[in-house]
């Protein structure tokens, strides 16, 4: 399938989500924002919709679509907000790691609840002293019996108050060499907003200049007991945790490329709507040729990256090695959603820069994806090493 096609049944999926952001999301998004409110209403809607369980197989309660129908849908999320597609993330990442990596047992308790969003999950990797640098995480998961014990800081950690599950990273063995090879992932279970025996989670999280709405939080491991069942991937999973999360991470990518598709897309259309209207020395702006210019740059931005994140998207539901078209979209689509969400603000004039108008939030909003899920700087390396190795 080229990426310009899609079928109907995409094609209807898509559209109803478009309906929905378009009626419920955009006109409140900027006032939920304003309050760092959580959107609760919108939420409860996305999990009627079966949005979470969009990827995950039928047979587990989910929808069963691919992932180019999943990146068209959080596309049009995230044209109405880009944090909708924030609060899927972890549930999205998680499931793909149980799908890929779980046992079948771990599959059939987790993967219904996370379908159905009676659950949401959050992936914690970061530190406070590690973030590129994952290898050099010092969270440690140490055996006792029939359980680890846990104790280390997560940093930024997306959902970490609201989640039902975290997809954990931890050091089972802090003096492996490589290092990598010493570590381990645990399936984490614990009931949202509370904080059980020996996890704190500092509320209400850290403060952030955008991606407003859903909590970042540190968690602070101390003691903290799991059973030695939760390891993702059973025993098999010890020491492999690293190339789990690493998977888990590259199809994040295509999340956070898709928002950047979202944001550059809202932005030109809030241009192209304001540049028609606003009149300046006795025509629309939308006449004056330097206004069109940027609007055509803007739009082969918004363009580029949505087949960008396609093509991404479908090579890695192929089953592809895909980290160089994930890299290629993320770094685009992200820094696309970036130079439009300054055009927008330009072309607004003052009035972009009024909380009344949206191209603020854009402008909020854009920069954390030019740094999550591996920032820019390393996609653009992980770009050059694939093409030299292709070469
Ligand atoms: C709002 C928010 C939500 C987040 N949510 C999550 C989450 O849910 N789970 C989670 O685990 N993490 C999360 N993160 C963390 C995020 O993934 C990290 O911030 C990111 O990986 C960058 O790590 P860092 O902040 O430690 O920066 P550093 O790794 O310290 O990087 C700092 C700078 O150095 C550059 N740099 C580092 N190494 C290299 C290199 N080898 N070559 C070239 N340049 C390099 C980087 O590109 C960057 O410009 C979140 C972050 C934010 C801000």
């Amino acid at each position: 399938m080229s990426v310009a096609e899609s079928t109907a049944e995409q094609q209807e999926i898509v559209a109803a989500v478009r309906e929905f952001v378009d009626r419920d999301v955009i006109p409140v998004a900027s006032e939920l924002d304003h309050r760092d409110e959580f959107p609760t209403a919108l939420v409860e809607t996305m999990k009627q919709m079966g949005l979470f369980g969009t990827t995950i197989p039928e047979e587990y309660g989910g929808l069963g679509l691919g992932l180019d129908t999943f990146a068209l849908i959080l596309i049009e999320l995230s044209r109405g907000w880009v944090t909708l597609p924030g609060i899927m993330n972890g549930s999205f990442i998680g499931s793909w790691m149980l799908r890929m990596h779980g046992t079948e047992e771990q599959r059939r308790t987790w993967l219904p609840k996370l379908a159905s969003g009676e659950i949401r999950a959050a992936f914690s990797m970061t530190e406070p002293h590690a973030g590129s640098d994952v290898q050099s995480i010092r969270t440690t998961a140490v055996r006792d019996g029939d359980e680890y014990v846990i104790s280390g800081q997560k940093m930024w950690v997306t959902n970490g108050w609201r989640s039902g599950m975290i997809m954990l990273l931890t050091k089972t063995d802090p003096s492996a060499v490589p290092a990598h090879t010493g570590m381990t992932g645990f399936i984490v279970e614990k009931e949202p907003e509370t904080e059980p025996p020996g996890l704190q989670i500092p509320m209400p999280g850290l403060k952030k200049l955008g991606y407003k709405g859903v909590e970042s939080t540190e968690l602070v491991f101390d003691g903290f007991r799991v059973p030695a069942a939760s390891v993702l991937g059973g025993e098999a999973g010890v020491g492999q945790g690293f190339k789990y999360f690493m998977s888990g991470i590259e199809v994040g990518r295509v999340n956070v490329a898709a928002r950047g598709a979202g944001i550059a897309r809202a932005a030109l259309d809030d241009a192209l709507s304001y540049a028609k209207e606003r009149e300046a020395f006795g025509k629309p702006i939308a006449s004056h040729q330097a206004v069109q210019l940027m609007l055509a740059k803007m739009a082969t931005r918004a363009e580029a990256s949505r087949l960008l994140v396609v093509q991404a998207a479908q090579a890695k539901a192929r089953g592809e090695r895909a980290d160089l078209e994930a890299g290629m979209a993320k770094y685009f689509a992200t820094e696309s959603a970036q130079e439009n969400a300054l055009d927008c603000m330009r072309i607004h004039g003052g009035y972009g820069y009024s909380l009344e108008f949206r191209p603020e939030r854009y402008y909020r909003d854009a920069p954390l994806l030019l740094i999550g899920e591996g920032s820019n700087e390393i996609q653009q390396l992980i770009i050059a090493r694939r093409l030299l190795e292709r070469a």
